[in-house]
């Protein structure tokens, strides 16, 4: 049985016509093959959802929290399910309990440990299409869960692993951009990226896939692909391994977040065991730190330490840091969010050099400040003044040539 695993994102149902056009996007590949799609909740629903929970009380109890929330997702299957029906495709909307697709016990950021393949095999024997919400799945208790916004990628990812079969995002951009298109007009489409370059852009802010679908394809080595359901003649953009990328761009993308906080703690004892007592209660705290520098004095004794984190958790760093000032021994707390890191994103690095050596000299001319940088095999990051994010990232591009 051939079976294609399309994905619509909450713009490609958000509204009657979008899922009229979406609902021809299916019917074509329905010709072809089997059709599971995995739906969003139309753009905007799920925020007015949360939004709802929160009349009553700012923490709802996870179950109703996650019962409500998930419930723009059924919506769309079964508006989809209709409109197929009505131009005569034989589809059906099923509800994740169903299936079912089971999820670790957590509320809201819960991940997928299986799907039931078998009955969706059974409900194709007499269906040409399925139509499966995004985002959600039940636990072993047989509560209902989600998995984290923009979770429905993941989802069908899942779906498409589970049935060995091709995921394709459709979503409201032609694929996955060299930079973001409104601050470099001239970024292109990628048409082929590796997984791990993938994963390095999602997680540095590219906002195109869930980080954890672009995870999971590259464990199971799902084929993936990201298209637009406004112009689905366009190919896109095609995320696979690295061996299949052949127009091996030394850089192939470049990605800004701004969702950053910077903390240093100065004059911090050099010597064991004090980084443990700094980031520990952070970790305890939840709190994911990412970037971190640390300047040894001159007399050798004190250090410099500073870290990035989400600027969502900076209060709350602070407030633990204060709290465990004596036991840490520091002598001041800074903190700063007006920051922003840049990330320079290719497999190519592997094996040419040069990259940092352009990067610093184009800062350089442009009068870019460094504050931190942090390297990997693939992958160049750096801080600087968020005031300078869009002439960096412009910079960069040109520099790198990706416009070409
Ligand atoms: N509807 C959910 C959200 O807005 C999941 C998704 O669209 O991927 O986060
Ligand atoms: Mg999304």
């Amino acid at each position: 049985m051939k079976i294609k695993v399309l994905k619509f994102g909450g713009t490609s149902v958000g509204s009657i016509e979008a899922i009229k056009r979406s609902a021809d996007i299916i019917h074509d590949w329905s010709k072809k093959s089997k059709v599971i799609a995995v739906l969003s909740a139309m753009s905007g629903e799920t925020d007015r959802l949360i939004n709802l929970t929160k009349s009553f009380s700012k923490n709802p109890n996870p179950i109703d929290f996650d019962n409500a929330i998930s419930s723009g997702e059924n919506v769309s299957c079964a508006l989809m399910s209709i409109c197929l029906n009505n131009q005569k495709i034989k589809a059906k909307s099923l509800l994740s309990w169903q299936i079912p697709i089971i999820t670790s016990s957590e509320h809201m950021k819960s991940r997928i440990l299986s799907i039931n393949k078998k009955f969706l095999y059974d409900e194709l024997e007499n269906f040409e299409v399925l139509l499966i919400p995004g985002f959600q799945g039940i636990n072993n208790k047989g509560e209902l869960t989600t998995l984290g916004r923009g979770g429905s990628d993941t989802s069908a990812v899942a779906v498409a692993a589970a049935m060995e079969s091709e995921c394709i995002i459709y979503t409201d951009v032609e694929g996955v951009f060299t930079t973001d298109p409104n601050i470099v007009p001239k970024a292109k489409k990628i048409n082929k990226i590796a997984y791990e370059e993938m994963l390095e852009l999602a997680s540095q802010g590219a906002k195109v896939l869930q980080t954890r679908s672009v995870e999971l394809a590259m464990r199971k080595n799902t084929k993936l692909s990201v298209r637009s359901s406004f112009k689905p003649k366009k190919i896109g953009t095609m995320i696979t391994d690295e061996k299949s990328v052949l127009e091996n761009n030394t850089v192939s993308g470049i990605t800004y977040s701004k969702d950053e906080a910077k903390i240093t703690l100065s004059r911090v004892q050099d010597k064991p065991g004090v980084s443990s007592k700094i980031f520990g209660p952070l970790a305890k705290g939840n709190i994911n730190v990412d970037m971190i520098l640390q300047n040894i004095s001159q007399d050798g004794k004190f250090a410099n330490l500073s870290f990035t984190l989400p600027r969502l958790d900076l209060e709350k760093a602070l407030k633990i840091l204060k709290k465990e000032k004596s036991i840490i021994g520091y002598k001041k707390i800074i903190s700063s969010n007006n920051i922003s890191k840049i990330s320079v994103v290719g497999v190519g690095m592997r094996s040419h050099a040069g990259v940092a050596q352009t990067l610093f000299d184009t800062l350089g001319k442009n009068k870019i400040n460094i504050q931190v940088i942090t390297t990997s095999e693939i992958k160049i990051s750096i801080l600087i003044h968020e005031d300078q994010t869009d002439l960096a990232v412009q910079k960069l591009h040109q520099a790198f040539k990706l416009h070409k």
